[in-house]
């Protein structure tokens, strides 16, 4: 089938916010296009989620086209031309053609341009500078479509200079490959890559995050995080990943045995790191990781209950009680990457399943039955609940409600008020 054929059956391309949206940007007498990664996994057959667009309409009038036609737009980085319209089914980037006219090697100063092989050329990567209409005519300035049939991820022009320009497109680099790339990474560019790591740490906390978790979610993250480790590359942007080892066991075990459609890249992360809690601390700022993220990772690489293969049933619902759901799982994520590989395959599994269908037993005792049984208001009610809290828990939940009571009143009695 023709390139046109399969952009132009593309779900996304004839659902009607994208046509309402193109519509209004032509409707001045400029030209749009759809660019970047719709155009790239349309033509791959893969997901498209987000939708970047390319026109010859300068911003402010992008905006002002868009609302004439009753369409929300967010002005989120007006000043280098993009603008963002937002419609009940999907969010779409739009950007003026550009030039980068200076460079820092973090961001740059633009100029609009009605060029689209300028455009074209301030692009990283040959497969991210395809464009196609609202037909789904295909325009490839730089051979991007072979690249993408090769499945070869090379920068637009000069490796180093474009890397200097900005120097997360190293890290774009292996995130591309790892998605999109086969075999090995292109030599030169891997090379230079390399040889320009040193500008890696100008980049911002936030930037480097969000390349890292794309690159840690990708099925091919354990040979792109061993390559950045061979080119000196991880030792600047995550030199706390000492358990490479266990990650890529990981990656092996979603791979081969849970089907992940979804990887999450928190657990990914945490299976690369071996650290306490001010270990993670550190990662969490310099990172910018939320504070969700760097306590779920806390608790996964600090917490010491015994998560074994062979945990009967009743060990399994006591860490499930105590650790909660997630934590149990990570644990035992964790727990199966340091496993030989290929062993214990089926208990493994077996607890991750029973902590997907565990639901959370109740203690029946409401402060009014401690009060009952003679406990004066205050923390000692607390304290009372707790204590019998513990032996519900040893005694595997036990849901008899007599023999509960029992266990209140002889926890009342061994205390004197
Ligand atoms: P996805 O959205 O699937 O992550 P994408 O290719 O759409 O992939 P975006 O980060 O959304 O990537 O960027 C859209 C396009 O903008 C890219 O395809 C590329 O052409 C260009 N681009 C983005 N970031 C850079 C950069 N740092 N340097 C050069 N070009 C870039
Ligand atoms: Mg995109």
């Amino acid at each position: 089938m023709s390139a046109e054929k399969d952009l132009a059956r593309a779900a996304w391309l004839n659902e009607a916010d994208t046509k309402s949206v193109m519509e209004a940007l032509v409707s001045g007498g400029g030209t749009a296009r759809f660019v970047g990664g719709c155009v790239r996994n349309a033509l791959l057959g893969e997901n498209v989620v987000d939708i970047d667009i390319a026109t010859t309409e300068p911003p402010e009038r992008t905006q002002a086209l868009l609302e004439a036609k009753g369409i929300k737009v967010v002005p989120t980085g007006i000043a280098h031309g993009t603008v963002t319209a937002v419609t009940p089914s999907r969010h779409f980037e739009i950007t003026t053609l550009r030039v980068d006219v200076a460079t820092d090697g973090r961001r740059a100063d633009v100029a609009f341009t009605g060029d689209w092989l300028e455009d074209a050329k301030r692009r990283d990567f040959t497969i991210n500078a395809l464009y196609c209409d609202a037909d789904g005519t295909l325009h490839d300035p730089l051979g991007g479509r072979d690249d993408l049939k090769a499945r070869r991820i090379r920068f637009i022009g000069d490796a180093h200079r474009r890397i200097r320009e900005d120097y997360l497109r190293i890290l774009r680099f292996f995130r591309f490959h790892a998605w999109y790339g086969k075999g090995e990474p292109d030599a030169e560019s891997l090379r230079a890559c390399a040889e320009e790591r040193e500008g890696l740490r100008q980049l911002s906390g936030e930037r480097v995050r969000d390349e890292l978790m794309k690159i840690a979610k990708a099925d091919a993250a354990g040979a792109a995080f061993r390559q950045m480790a061979a080119s000196g590359i991880l030792a600047i942007v995550l030199p706390e990943a000492s358990r490479l080892d266990r990650f890529e066991k990981l990656v092996a075990i979603e791979a081969e045995q849970l089907f992940v459609a979804d990887a999450d890249p928190v657990l990914r992360l945490g299976a690369m790191l071996d650290l306490d809690e001010a270990g993670v601390k550190a990662l969490a700022e310099r990172l910018r990781l939320s504070n969700k993220d760097r306590d779920r990772l806390t608790a996964m690489l600090t917490d010491r209950t015994k998560i074994v293969c062979y945990l009967s049933m009743r060990e399994v619902r006591r860490a499930l009680y105590l650790m909660g759901r997630d934590l149990f799982k990570d644990r035992v994520s964790l727990g199966w990457a340091e496993d030989r590989p290929g062993h214990n395959t089926f208990q493994w599994r077996a607890l991750l399943a029973m902590a997907d269908s565990w639901q959370k037993p109740e203690l029946p005792l409401t402060g009014d039955m401690i009060k009952a049984a003679g406990v004066p208001e205050g923390p000692e009610i607390g304290r009372v609940r707790k204590e019998v809290e513990e032996w519900w828990v040893d005694s595997d939940f036990i849901d008899d409600e007599f023999s509960i009571i029992e266990r209140l009143k002889a926890v009342v009695q061994a205390t004197v008020y």
